[in-house]
This record gives C-alpha cells, sequence and structure tokens, in this order.
C-alpha cells in the first residue's frame, strides 16, 4: 500500500471518529456550544480507534506518566496509560485528592478556578504526556501545565482528543514550549 493510501485511509477514520462527536447547544450555559464525547465512547471500535492513534506515537518514547484532567480527561488518561504500560497520575478539582497537593490557578471567563495534583504524583525527570478531551482556550491546560513543571516533571507531550482551533488555544501551549497533538479538529 503507497503512502498515499494509507493517509486517505486514517483521514476517512478520523472523520468517522469526528462524526460521532455531538453537539449540545447552550450547554452547561447558553452560547456554549459543548462538545459531547459520549457517542464516541459508547462505540468499541472507536474508543479503541483513538487511543491506538494516540498511544501508537509513543511506542519506545519512554513515557513513565500519562496525567489527566478532571473528569473526562480520565477516561481518556486511564486507557493510555494501560496501553503504553505508564502510570496515571490525576490532575483534580479542588479538595477532591486526599492526600498534599500542589495547585495552580487559571482565570475563566467569570472569575478564577484551580486544579490540584499529589506532590508525590511526579517525580523529578520524570517524562510525562498530559491529556484532555477538549482543547478549548488552553487555560485549563496551562494550569495543568504549571503542576507538572512545579513538579519537576519532563513533558514529552501535550495531547488532545479534539481541538476548537478557532479559539487558539494551541498558541499558548506553543508559547510554553512544548508539542501539541489533537486527533480531531473543528
Ligand atoms: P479551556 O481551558 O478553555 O481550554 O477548556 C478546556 C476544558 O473545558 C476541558 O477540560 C474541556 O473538557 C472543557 N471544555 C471547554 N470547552 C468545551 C466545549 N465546547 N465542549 C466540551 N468541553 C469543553
Amino acid at each position: 500500500m503507497s503512502f498515499k493510501e494509507t493517509d486517505l485511509d486514517i483521514h476517512k477514520e478520523i472523520e468517522e471518529l469526528k462524526s460521532l462527536i455531538r453537539d449540545v447547544p447552550d450547554f452547561p450555559k447558553p452560547g456554549i456550544v459543548f462538545k459531547d464525547i459520549t457517542p464516541l465512547l459508547h462505540k468499541p471500535w472507536a474508543f479503541q480507534k483513538v487511543i491506538d492513534y494516540i498511544g501508537n506515537r509513543y511506542i519506545g518514547a519512554g513515557v513513565e506518566i500519562v496525567a489527566g484532567i478532571e473528569s473526562r480527561g480520565f477516561l481518556l488518561a486511564a486507557a493510555l496509560a494501560y496501553k503504553i504500560g505508564a502510570g496515571l497520575a490525576i490532575i483534580r478539582k479542588p479538595g477532591k485528592l486526599p492526600y498534599k497537593t500542589v495547585s495552580a490557578s487559571y482565570t475563566l471567563e467569570y472569575g478564577e478556578d484551580r486544579i490540584e495534583i499529589h506532590e508525590d504524583a511526579i517525580t523529578r525527570g520524570t517524562k510525562v504526556v498530559l491529556i484532555d478531551d477538549v482543547l478549548a482556550t488552553g487555560g485549563t491546560m496551562s494550569a495543568a501545565i504549571e503542576l507538572v513543571e512545579k513538579l519537576g516533571g519532563n513533558i514529552v507531550s501535550v495531547d488532545f482528543l479534539l481541538e476548537l482551533t478557532f479559539l487558539d488555544g494551541r498558541k499558548r501551549i506553543l508559547e510554553k514550549g512544548y508539542p501539541v497533538f489533537s486527533l480531531i479538529k473543528f
């Protein structure tokens, strides 16, 4: 098979995966079009494809920890960690983690929010992949990057299932000096 045919197959599969993302207008508030990934998760082949596409990029890369962001990021992070044989670290909303934490704040449209990680989730020099479901403005992921940096982790890549390209969150992460990967682009 030529490279061209392979590229076409991959493009077709990504389009199929994209068709399984449901737009829910005005959720959780008026004016927001929520990208609902549950129809994709419901299909076994689709969930497997997503994890295979993302995970195959790390064969032989020596990734030690996959860090996922609450809550939909957990679904992807857990499966990815299992696939590539890495440990799993969870980044949570304030007050949810039982042990000692480090935290980072980020700004929302109105006000501020915070995320936390256990202080022993990542040790200095650990190779880390960060993952979440949606890249919108990049604010949440920027704070997650800050957490991993605070713990001295070595960020290999920052991954998303889907990216809202018109919000240009990618720029914010690239400016921090890390590669960004998204499987599906809107
Ligand atoms: P942001 O910090 O703006 O990049 O937003 C990313 C976080 O908010 C992710 O954890 C997403 O799960 C969630 N999010 C933001 N916008 C959407 C959207 N349109 N649909 C679904 N989730 C979203």
